[in-house]
């Protein structure tokens, strides 16, 4: 018999598992706590007797994930770990220190089919979706090697989180959870490259939670070429698609602009984004590239950078460049990841 993975459970879930076993309710909640608290075996849990860890073990199992790498950015307090999972695949997340709090960037899969060219975390193509389990546990994880504790969670590092939906919407529930992390759902963003149907039913089941779109690119004609989720939902659908998402929740929608030099950086282009985004209440987010080398593409300096935001702001979008963190270590998404992947080919 397959042992269950507590950490793939709601407290609810939880507390049918434990009847099922013949306990008490009451226990659930005990040992949901315990794993939120970064404990990782049974034997840690001291408050529940031998014979109920015994029969925990017989029944079920909590997943950890493995430490592989962690980098450490002498400069800012960034830390990249990379994580392996039971099945040997790996995933990677960044822990980020802001002046509000500490922050986690997250994995939803392991690799990603979606195929944007300046992407690393593209380039193996998809292994796997991550369980509700496996994106929670990056969490805890982290907190228990740092010993801070996290106030906010960005979906946004290997993988498209809309496209592991099911489970994406448990993590939210887990991370949400009173008993278990208790992070507020305003400060949980997931970003998406626009797999446009489930723009609304994140609306519809996260409405206070932050929604953030990779755009990258003013025009169809541009996004094309550098992101194939275009063809299949094309830049009218995913901004009619934000436009009804903030009419539905109320909430500011952030927009992704990686800028790459010579591709969309030009004032024409910052003319044409700032037409397009008019009509919607947003914010940009503009990253500097990090060039990654299989990619051929290369990012904009930061005066480049500095002079769009100017541009846009002008136009009257309200615009800030990403700060920054762990330049010194390969904080670029699917950077690490990739460098392992390499290293065992190699
Ligand atoms: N699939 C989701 C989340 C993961 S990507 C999405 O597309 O939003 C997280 C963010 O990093 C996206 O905005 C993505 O476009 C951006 N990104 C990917 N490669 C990058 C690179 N080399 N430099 C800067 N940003 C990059």
């Amino acid at each position: 018999m397959d042992k269950i993975n507590l950490k793939n459970m709601t407290l609810k879930e939880m507390e049918v598992f434990f009847e099922s076993i013949g306990e008490k309710k009451f226990r659930a909640k005990q040992v949901y706590q315990w794993l939120y608290r970064g404990i990782s075996s049974f034997d840690e849990m001291t408050d529940l007797s031998k014979e109920l860890r015994e029969k925990l073990h017989t029944y079920a199992e909590i997943g950890n994930l493995k430490i592989i790498e962690v980098q450490s950015s002498k400069t800012d307090g960034t830390k990249k770990y990379l994580f392996g999972l039971e099945d040997g695949n790996s995933i990677e997340s960044v822990f980020m220190k802001y002046k509000h709090g500490n922050s986690i960037c997250i994995s939803s899969q392991a690799g990603c089919r979606m195929g944007c060219k300046f992407c690393a975390s593209t380039i193996g193509g998809l292994c796997r979706n991550l369980t509700a389990g496996e994106i929670i546990d990056q969490i805890v994880s982290v907190e228990k090697d740092t010993k801070e504790k996290i106030s906010n969670i960005v979906v946004m590092g290997t993988g498209e989180p809309f496209d592991n939906y099911d489970n994406l919407f448990k993590f939210i529930h887990l991370a949400n959870s009173k008993e278990g992390l208790n992070i507020g759902m305003r400060s949980i963003t997931v970003s998406t490259c626009g797999i446009v149907p489930k723009i609304a039913e994140f609306a519809k089941d996260f409405p206070q939670a932050n929604l953030a779109i990779s755009l990258h690119a003013p025009n169809d004609e541009i996004r094309n070429r550098t992101m194939p989720i275009n063809k299949k939902y094309d830049m009218e659908k995913l901004l009619d698609a934000c436009h009804d998402y903030v009419k539905d929740t109320g909430r500011r929608i952030t927009f992704e602009y990686a800028l790459v030099s010579g591709v969309n950086d030009q004032s024409v282009h910052a003319e044409e984004l700032s037409k397009r985004l008019r009509k919607i209440m947003c914010h940009v987010n503009l990253i500097p590239l990090n060039s990654v080398t299989e990619s051929g593409l290369n990012g904009s300096s930061r005066a480049y950078a500095l002079e769009f935001k100017d541009r846009l702001e002008r136009l009257g979008i309200t615009t800030t460049v990403r700060r920054e963190l762990g330049s010194d270590i390969d904080a670029a998404c699917g950077q690490l990841r990739l460098k392992n992947y390499e290293n065992l080919e190699n």
